[in-house]
C-alpha cells in the first residue's frame, strides 16, 4: 500500500514528535466521518468531539500533509474577499453574520493552543503592507469596514511607523493587526491531532476515502476498509481530487511557493522584523514573509495556476525576496517547497450540504489559516442543528470557472497577469 511521507519543507524538519497512525483495515461504524486531516478536518473533529459525537477521520497520507503543514504561517483573520464586497452580492443581514465571524478564527487558534497546549511557536501581530497610494487608501477604507463590523483592534501605520516595524524600504505605510500572528502551522496541525487523540477521536493516516456510498447510512470506503457514519465531513480542499464530483467543478486547485533561509541569527533576524510580526504585501500576487521560532525567514509568494509543482522554487522566490530585502543577498537558503490551496471564482469559501448527511468546507482561496478553523465550528454547529451560521456561508453563490475544467487554468491565469500587470503599474 502506499506510504506518502511529508514533502521536503522546513516544517517537516522541525516538526514536534508525533505517534505512528494505522491505516484502517477494518469496517468502523462512528457518528461523523471526516475526509482529511487538515484545518478543517481537525478543527471539526475537535469541536465535535467536544460536543460528544463519535469522531473518525481519515487521512490520505499524514496529518498536515496538505495546505495546513505547508503554509506560509500567517494568522491573517477575515476572507479573500472584503466584506463590502460580501455584502453587495448577498445583502446587509448575510453580510453581517460573515462580518461578524470574520476575525473567530484567530480566537479558535488561541484557544486551541492554550488549552491542548500546543507547541506551535505562536507569535501576535500580522501587518498588511502597502506598497503605493492607493493600496494605503485602501487599507484606510478597510479598517473603517471592519471597525463596522465591531473589529476595532486595528492600528494605521504611517512610513514612519512601518518602517520601525519591518526594515523594507518599498513601503508607504500599513495596518497592524495585533490578533493576527504566526505559528509553525505544522506542529498547529500536529498538535490538534494529539488533542483530538486525546478526547477519543481516532485518526488514519495513509487512508483515503476512495468512494462514498451515499444513502440514509453513508459509508466511505478506503483501499483495506469502510467506515459507517451518521454524517461526513468533506474536507479534503485542494487534494480532494474527483472523489466528489460536484465540488471539483467550482474550484480549481493551485500551487504556491515557500521557502526558508538558513538561520538568520538575533541581530540579523531583528533588524529585519524588529517586533516579530508577519507580514503580506497588498498586492493582488502578494508576498508574504515572517521569521520562524529559529530565526529564519520564511518567504511566500508566487501562484501556478493547476497546481503544476515547478522545477526550481528557489529561482522563482528568491528574487522577490531580495526586491524585499537586499540585505539577504548572502543568505542562503536551506528548504524550498510547494503546496496547493483551492482558488474559487468568488474567492470566497465553498461550504454545502450534499443531500443531509454530507457537509462540505473548502476553497478559501489562499487565506485560510483562520478561516479554516472557523470552518470546523460552523459545520460542528450545523451537525448539532444549530445551521444559521453554517448557512450564512452555504448561501454564497458560487459559479462555475469559465471554460470549465478544461480552459479554467488558463483563464484563471490570463485573469492573474491582469492583476499582477495592475499591482506592477500601481493602478
Ligand atoms: C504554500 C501555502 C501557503 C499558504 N500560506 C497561508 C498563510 O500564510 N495564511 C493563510 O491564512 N493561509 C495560507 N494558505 C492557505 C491555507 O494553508 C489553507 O487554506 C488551509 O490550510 C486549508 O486547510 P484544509 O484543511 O481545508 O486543507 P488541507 O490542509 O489541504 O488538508 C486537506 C487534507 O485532506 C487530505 N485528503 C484529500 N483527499 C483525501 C481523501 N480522498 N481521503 C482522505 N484524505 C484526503 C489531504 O491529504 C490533506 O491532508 C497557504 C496555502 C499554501 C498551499
Amino acid at each position: 500500500m502506499a506510504n506518502t511521507p511529508y514533502p521536503e519543507s522546513y516544517y517537516a524538519a522541525s516538526a514536534n514528535p508525533a505517534p505512528p497512525r494505522p491505516a484502517l483495515q477494518d469496517d468502523v461504524e462512528t457518528d461523523v466521518c471526516v475526509i482529511g486531516a487538515g484545518y478543517t478536518g481537525l478543527s471539526s473533529a475537535l469541536f465535535l468531539l467536544e460536543n460528544g459525537f463519535k469522531v473518525t477521520v481519515l487521512e490520505a497520507a499524514k496529518v498536515g500533509f496538505g495546505a495546513s503543514g505547508r503554509n506560509g504561517g500567517q494568522i491573517v483573520n477575515s476572507y479573500s474577499r472584503d466584506i463590502d464586497v460580501i455584502e453587495r452580492s448577498v445583502g446587509p443581514q448575510q453580510a453581517q453574520l460573515l462580518g461578524n465571524m470574520a476575525f473567530e478564527g484567530g480566537r479558535i487558534i488561541r484557544e486551541r493552543v492554550a488549552k491542548y497546549q500546543i507547541q506551535c511557536d505562536l507569535k501576535d501581530g500580522g501587518v498588511f503592507a502597502a506598497l503605493t497610494a492607493k493600496q494605503m487608501g485602501h487599507l484606510e477604507s478597510q479598517k473603517r469596514l471592519w471597525e463596522r463590523f465591531g473589529h476595532s483592534q486595528l492600528e494605521l501605520l504611517d512610513q514612519r511607523r512601518i518602517r520601525e516595524v519591518v526594515a523594507c524600504e518599498e513601503y508607504v505605510g500599513g495596518m497592524l493587526d495585533m490578533s493576527g500572528g504566526h505559528i509553525h502551522p505544522l506542529n498547529l496541525a500536529l498538535g490538534e491531532a494529539a488533542a483530538v487523540e486525546s478526547l477519543g477521536g481516532v485518526i488514519y493516516e495513509q487512508s483515503p476515502a476512495v468512494r462514498i456510498e451515499r444513502g440514509a447510512s453513508p459509508v466511505v470506503h478506503t483501499p483495506q476498509g469502510k467506515v459507517r457514519a451518521k454524517f461526513i465531513i468533506v474536507a479534503g480542499n485542494a487534494y480532494l481530487g474527483n472523489l466528489v464530483p460536484e465540488l471539483a467543478a467550482k474550484s480549481m486547485p493551485c500551487g504556491t511557493q515557500v521557502i526558508a533561509t538558513e538561520p538568520l541569527g538575533d541581530e540579523l533576524a531583528h533588524s529585519l522584523l524588529p517586533q516579530d510580526y508577519c507580514v503580506e504585501d497588498c498586492n493582488y500576487l502578494l508576498d508574504y514573509y515572517r521569521l520562524t521560532g529559529d530565526k529564519r525567514l520564511i518567504f511566500g509568494g508566487g501562484v501556478v495556476y493547476g497546481a503544476r509543482d515547478p522545477a526550481n522554487i528557489e529561482a522563482i522566490i528568491r528574487p522577490k525576496m531580495l526586491k524585499a530585502f537586499p540585505q539577504l543577498k548572502d543568505v542562503k537558503i536551506d528548504y524550498a517547497w510547494t503546496g496547493n490551496f483551492l482558488l474559487t471564482l468568488s474567492r470566497l469559501p465553498q461550504v454545502g450540504r450534499l443531500g443531509d448527511n454530507i457537509y462540505y468546507s473548502q476553497g478559501c482561496s489562499g487565506h485560510g489559516v483562520t478561516y479554516t478553523h472557523l470552518a470546523g465550528k460552523v459545520l460542528a454547529e450545523a451537525l448539532r442543528g444549530q445551521a444559521e451560521r453554517f448557512d450564512a456561508f452555504a448561501d454564497l453563490p458560487h459559479y462555475p470557472f469559465p471554460g470549465g475544467q478544461l480552459l479554467r487554468t488558463p483563464f484563471a491565469a490570463m485573469g492573474a497577469w491582469y492583476y499582477g500587470l495592475r499591482d506592477k503599474l500601481g493602478f
